[in-house]
């Protein structure tokens, strides 16, 4: 990192108001921290299904009787509601966020809640009936594995204080 350079944040496209969610819509979150963040150009932005070739719209996708690690590990698969298997592709986008990391030296990332790429302590359950369990989604995943520390969007003071300690 060059001297006087702001440590950066990985966040989710679409807590950036960014369109790519599986339902072409966005998440953006309102919060005076993210702005100066945004100010110091300290965020660098991913969505890594969209990033991974997924198109928008797409269908919804849930990790099936798992979390993200069982994912990484091989063990379950990520599927949309029509059956189709879109383990790879997570698995790709997983790898171009940490590509991202490695790339901007990033340890800290913002990613949102209850997905099944960008979770982080919740996800829904595989069956569609928007039930959710504690989990975490693959892109989450596999940053923890590279020691990355994954916050949501409702935690974004403790990331800022992880991010300027
Ligand atoms: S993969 Fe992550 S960044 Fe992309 S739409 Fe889903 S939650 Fe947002």
């Amino acid at each position: 990192m060059e001297s006087g350079d702001l440590r950066k944040v990985l966040m989710s496209a679409c807590l950036l108001g960014k369109k790519v969610r599986y339902d072409g819509g966005a998440l953006s979150v309102d919060d005076q921290i993210v702005e100066r963040w945004h100010s110091e150009g300290r965020i660098v932005s991913v969505c890594p299904e969209v990033e991974a070739g997924m198109s928008i719209p797409r269908p919804p996708a849930e990790i099936f009787k798992g979390s993200g690690k069982s994912v990484l590990n091989g063990e379950v698969n990520v599927i949309e509601n029509d059956g189709g298997k879109v383990t790879n592709e997570f698995l790709a986008g997983a790898s171009i966020a940490l590509n991202l990391c490695r790339k901007f030296d990033i340890d800290v990332a913002v990613l949102a809640e209850f997905s099944p790429s960008c979770g982080s302590s919740a996800i829904y359950d595989g069956s569609f009936l928007g039930k959710k369990v504690p989990g975490m989604g693959v892109t989450t995943a596999l940053l923890r594995e590279h020691d990355i520390q994954v916050f949501s969007q409702y935690e974004i003071e403790q990331a800022n204080k992880a991010l300027i300690e």
